[in-house]
């Protein structure tokens, strides 16, 4: 799949090859879409978007996710032996922590604030006919029994993040604890550790083609005359996570670090992309990580806690929905939830973001149970089900942007961000796949002994 030779100096970068597949995929997906080429059943349908389109997408985001689990716990467990301090260990937990909950609560405030002021919903009086079952989101109590995994094994194969963050950060401790014996452990896990990013490294080779199979496949489904019904909610929406993502981040990391604007949003756009694309914060795991630790500097110690950690506790984006979406719904069924009922939205959507991981669709559970809690009728949540695709995709991009802007302040906080790595715009750009053939061969006759 990979030509070891296709990366070479002076060749077009990944994010410019990714944003080039990003936009053909649109403007073909939406041309399939406009053109009515893409009839169930049809030729277009069966062989190339739910085919090769379909195929292709899908094989990169599984091998997106293969990754997901052992590189968290790999780079983790390096990273707590990393930090060799386990105070420092607690301030990085409790700082990364009251900053996602804040940009969390700040997003959705926004988010009702805009709203109420556009008044969206308040000519509209629809009937829902589409049905939604909302499944529901676990409470509070289960989510803090549940970090502690029963069966580390099952906590791995299921990919429960919060299960195997708790654990991998246990065993680092305790490697620590048992200190110069545990020294030859610590050596193979930084081995692996590396091993899993090369392995990253290898994946992205494929990632331009994939991107652009799943946004055209994506584009050529989406009903856009949806889109002109809803337009109030959707305009509102995406208004609000811009303001966020140009305006609100910007500011925290501008305040926090004093680090350069312009440089953190360049650096960011490939890793945006592919939020954007499989539209799951999770998956988009990998390409975090690398992004922060490889382009933006932040060390391992913080960046391998801030990341798994903010993928599952941090989503502004969606935060961002549930508050949109709720003044839409209240108008449309004329509710008036009052200042109370929006103050529990807030606390309602900040909890849930905690318990539910960054995987499609993830927010529209949430707002399931902010719906319960206000007492908003659920199947309201079935007028914005047929264009959350796009919307969440907008939404994960400005959740991982969240997770990297909080990775780099926590990190600058505790002198762990190398702003050397930081300012050079090539640092971490080029993908690294060349085979060193005289070390293959080392290896392989190391082996056979
Ligand atoms: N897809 C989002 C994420 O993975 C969650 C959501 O808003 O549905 O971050």
């Amino acid at each position: 799949m990979v030509n070891a030779k296709t990366n070479g100096d002076g060749k077009m970068s990944l994010t410019a090859k990714v944003v080039i597949g990003l936009v053909a995929g649109i403007i073909l997906g939406l041309a399939i879409n406009i053109f009515g080429l893409n009839p169930a059943g049809g030729f277009v349908d069966t062989y190339i978007t739910n085919g090769l389109f379909h195929v292709v997408g899908k094989m990169f985001v599984n091998a997106l996710k293969m990754m997901v689990v052992p590189l968290v716990l790999f780079s983790l467990i390096c990273g707590v032996c990393g930090i060799g301090d386990i105070k420092m260990l607690g301030r990085v937990g409790s700082k990364s922590f009251g900053l996602y909950l804040l940009t969390t609560a700040i997003a959705i405030a926004l988010a009702i604030g805009v709203s109420a002021l556009s008044g969206i919903g308040s000519g509209m009086n629809m009937v829902a006919d589409v049905a939604f079952t909302g499944k529901d989101a676990p409470p509070l109590s289960q989510v803090l029994i549940d970090i502690i995994p029963n069966n580390p094994v099952s906590a791995l194969s299921e990919g429960e993040m919060l299960q195997i963050i708790f654990f991998a950060i246990l065993m680092g401790v305790c490697i620590l604890m048992v200190g110069k014996p545990a020294k030859k452990v610590v050596e193979l896990i930084e081995v692996l550790n590396e091993v899993m990013m090369k392995m990253v490294t290898v994946i992205m080779e494929i990632a331009p083609y994939a991107v652009f199979c799943l946004i055209a496949k994506a584009m050529a489904s989406l009903g856009l005359a949806l889109f002109a019904e809803l337009i109030g909610y959707v305009v509102v929406l995406i208004g609000v996570l811009m303001i966020h993502l140009f305006v609100v981040l910007p500011t925290f990391l501008k305040v926090f670090t004093g680090l350069n604007i312009m440089t953190f949003m360049k650096k960011v756009r490939s890793m945006q992309v592919f939020a954007f694309s499989t539209a799951s914060s999770n998956a988009t795991i990998p390409v975090t990580l690398r992004t922060v630790t490889q382009r933006l500097g932040v060390k391992n110690s913080v960046g391998s806690f801030t990341v798994p950690f903010g993928a599952t506790i941090n989503m502004d984006g969606t935060a961002i929905m549930q508050g949109v979406a709720t003044v839409f719904i209240a108008n449309i069924y004329g509710v008036d939830l009052g200042i109370a009922g929006y103050l529990t939205v807030i606390v309602m959507a900040v909890l849930a973001s905690i318990g539910t991981a960054g995987v499609p669709g993830v927010g529209l559970i949430m707002l399931s149970m902010v719906f319960a809690q206000v007492g908003l009728p659920l199947e309201g949540i079935g007028l914005i089900l047929g264009v959350d695709r796009l919307l969440d995709m907008v939404r994960t991009a400005v959740n991982v942007t969240g997770d990297a802007t909080v990775s780099c302040i926590v990190a600058k906080s505790e002198g762990k961000l190398d702003e050397s790595v930081f300012n050079d715009p090539n640092a971490g750009a080029v993908f690294d796949v060349e085979i060193d053939h005289d070390a293959e061969k080392e290896l392989a006759s190391a082996a056979k002994d």
